[in-house]
């Protein structure tokens, strides 16, 4: 690759000005080339675009954070970089736009997974708020990691004891004190090389677990900390750290993912995101079967007989009424 031509990640920015981790490892600001790099896809053979793909690509190609990109140095001491090509996308943290429209807003580009942080204690865990981020998760088709830390606080055991519904539905959780080290090493095996999302509560200790695994990074407590975005006009921006090489990787804090509600989930794909209800749906009487009060419903069986956690049916019916009163209003 020619000095003039680069490739990166994109850390930051909302549009406009976007911050570019290269390879060679500096960090610079680009922005986007106002046509991007020609492919042939959906060309006519005159090599004009087919309207319909010139639309697809004005939406598609918005820039994430996350994104992969061939940037272009614009000559000149003074010249700056230009973003010439985005690279095809793996999985991303998706919502769709605000405002009941049908597009859909890409948080952050080529995830590998999403860990999703609570304490044992202090501030108490609410079951609902992390089966919410669970299931935004299985909504993106993102593989799930959970880290419960300040097992410290009631003891390794009784934390264990009260997740135990989550190893059943087959997720991975790690039980963590970053103040006494414990369980660590587990978290650092699974981030290694592997892009991360990271999201949570604050004052869980997510800037606490990655100071205390990655101490060159310096992150700023208040970066990841921070969730004030309540207002009308929140940015879901998402921030991208890249992790030292090796073992290589990068984490992403996605502030604001908590604020945005089931974000027009289609209902009967509610039940989907519960992986441990995929097996009893099968057996469900109706083939449609919402599992609130249906007869010959099996999840329901299954949450009688103890097989699928009580806690988490509960979350499942408020979502869906959440999901309902979204989509009627
Ligand atoms: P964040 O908001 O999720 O990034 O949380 P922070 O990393 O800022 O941590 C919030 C508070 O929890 C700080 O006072 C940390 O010192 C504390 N903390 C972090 N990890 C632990 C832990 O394992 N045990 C205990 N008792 N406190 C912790
Ligand atoms: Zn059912």
């Amino acid at each position: 690759m020619s000095e003039r031509t680069q490739s990166g990640v994109v850390t930051s920015g909302t549009g406009g000005v976007w911050n570019v981790h290269l390879d060679d490892g500096s960090d610079v600001e680009a922005s986007m080339r106002g046509r991007l790099k020609k492919s042939n896809a959906g060309r006519r053979t005159d090599g004009s675009l087919r309207r319909d793909t010139v639309e697809a690509r004005s939406r598609t190609q918005k820039l994430a954070v996350g994104d992969r990109v061939t940037l272009e140095h614009e000559g000149g001491a003074t010249g700056a970089w230009a973003i010439s090509e985005i690279q095809p996308r793996g999985s991303c943290l998706k919502r769709r736009e605000p405002g009941g429209g049908k597009g859909e807003r890409i948080i952050a580009a080529n995830v590998d997974q999403s860990m999703i942080m609570f304490a044992a204690a202090n501030p108490e865990p609410h079951p609902r708020m992390l089966d919410r981020f669970l299931v935004i998760g299985e909504a993106n088709g993102i593989a799930l990691r959970i880290v419960i830390n300040k097992v410290e606080l009631v003891g390794e055991s009784a934390a264990r004891e009260r997740f135990a519904a989550y190893e059943r539905a087959g997720y991975p959780v790690h039980f963590t004190s970053v103040k006494q080290r414990i369980g660590l090493d587990g978290v650092l095996d699974a981030m290694a090389g592997r892009v991360t999302a990271i999201s949570g509560p604050s004052g869980v200790g997510k800037s606490s677990l990655l100071n205390a695994l990655f101490p060159g990074l310096g992150l700023r407590v208040a970066e990841i900390s921070e969730s004030v975005n309540k207002g009308r006009h929140t940015t879901v921006g998402a921030f991208l750290h890249p992790l030292p090489v090796p073992p290589g990787g990068a984490v992403v804090d996605t502030p604001g993912l908590r604020e945005i509600g089931m974000w027009g989930l289609p209902r009967a794909e509610l039940d989907n995101c519960f992986p441990e209800f995929r097996e009893p749906r099968d057996e469900c009487r109706f083939g449609n079967c919402a599992h609130m009060a249906e007869p010959g419903c099996a999840v329901l069986a299954a949450v009688a007989r103890g097989v699928v956690s009580a806690t988490r049916y509960d979350s499942y019916r408020k979502l869906r009424e959440e999901i309902e009163t979204e989509q009627t209003n």
